[in-house]
């Protein structure tokens, strides 16, 4: 078996070339053939390259390609709740599935409770009798906390829930849930996965029988991708390590860099020693924290001139791509939520969130420094 580096490079392709044809076709000819080929059956051989590749990626068996993360992440839950059953969620997820848990699982009966990751510990004593599924997120958003999955996995299996983890920020590249004891991972690969802020899309690697199930769900809601876009993903996979290894390490200079600066108030990045789940992270990541770290700026009253006066780094949402950006979480991603409800996760109007690049990090560095003096 090949190593991550080189399953996101080579794919098991066997044609003359050495990148796979793009099949657009949706009229397909049936008689003689065993199987319907059609986009929204998740089954033409763009699709399935870029799914074995996440399965070797993820160490998962099965999987499926969605046209959003969101996509991705309904299908899942849709797919083993029903009426009448309870669902647990992380409190610090992604704010689109806040939304989703929110608005659309009172419309079906579905019960469901958040618990902060810091009391992720405790989640035995919140399972009920009709719980089915446990959904968590690390790192999160935007305070980087980490949980720990290989306890999210024990709990689960003993309790017999389907566990969920969106491994989003972190990438195969650097986690591994499903080697964990987690049942099934979603990502939004509109982020890393993509890389380069110019893709939407979504997808999921677990077990063969857990993807069965799923599967059947997916054909009802449709939320297929085309082949065009996973051509474009299969091109992105392969430089995936190589970024998000260039990633990782600069977001670790620049989280250094930011701890010493007299004008920060604290930072948030998993890799550092003085992160309270450092212990966690370190033994559950593959030896480095991702690109995703956030500060705090001293004098809260100067956020947003600070962000005007950045010269290379983006203020810009979404994430993971090779240009680095920022975001100020209160008054973006998270600004749907009360000042009471982010103060109470810490997200404090002088939080930012930075999504680190590849560029050169004595760049990055210099251009926080002259937009904090
Ligand atoms: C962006 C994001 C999503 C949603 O993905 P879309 O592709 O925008 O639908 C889900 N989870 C996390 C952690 C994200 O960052």
């Amino acid at each position: 078996m090949f190593s991550r580096e080189t399953a996101c490079v080579h794919s098991q392709q066997q044609d003359q070339g050495v990148n796979t044809p793009i099949y657009t076709s949706t009229a397909n000819r049936y008689i003689g053939y065993d199987e319907i080929l059609y986009p929204r059956n998740y089954n033409t051989g763009n699709q399935k390259l870029i799914v074995d590749k996440l399965c070797r990626l993820e160490e998962g068996e099965a999987g499926l390609l969605f046209s959003s993360g969101t996509a991705a992440i309904s299908t899942v839950l849709f797919s083993f709740l029903k009426a009448g059953d309870h669902a647990l969620f992380s409190k610090e997820i992604y704010g689109g599935t806040a939304k989703l848990i929110l608005e659309e699982f009172p419309k079906y009966n579905i019960a469901f409770d958040f618990i902060s990751n810091a009391d992720m510990g405790e989640v035995a004593s919140r399972i009920r009798e009709n719980t089915k599924v446990i959904y968590t997120e690390t790192p999160s958003n935007p305070l980087l906390s980490v949980v720990d999955l290989e306890a999210v996995g024990r709990v689960a299996k003993k309790h017999n829930l389907i566990s969920i983890v969106d491994n989003t920020f972190a990438t195969p590249i650097i986690q591994n849930p499903i080697s964990l004891g987690i049942d099934i991972v979603v990502h939004s690969g509109t982020k890393y996965l993509g890389g380069h802020h110019d893709l939407c899309f979504g997808a999921l690697v677990t077990s063969q029988k857990l993807n069965d199930i799923i599967y059947q769900s997916a054909l009802n809601f449709g939320g297929s991708l085309n082949g065009l876009d996973c051509y474009l993903i299969e091109r992105s996979l392969k430089t995936l390590a190589l970024r998000v290894e260039k990633q990782s390490d600069n977001a670790m200079k620049m989280a250094r860099a930011l701890q010493e600066n007299p004008a920060i108030e604290k930072v948030y990045y998993p890799g550092l020693e003085t992160h309270p789940n450092h212990a966690v992270a370190a033994s559950q990541m593959n030896g480095s924290f991702g690109g995703m770290l956030s500060f705090e700026l001293k004098n809260a009253g100067q956020t947003e001139t600070f962000l005007s006066r950045l010269q290379l780094i983006i203020p810009a949402l979404s994430l993971g791509g090779v240009e680095t950006t920022i975001c100020q979480p209160s008054t973006s991603s998270h600004a749907s939520l009360t000042e009471e409800e982010r103060l109470e996760q810490g997200i404090t109007g002088s939080l930012l969130r930075l999504s680190v690049g590849i560029e050169d990090v004595t760049d990055l560095i210099r251009d926080t420094e002259q937009a904090i003096s």
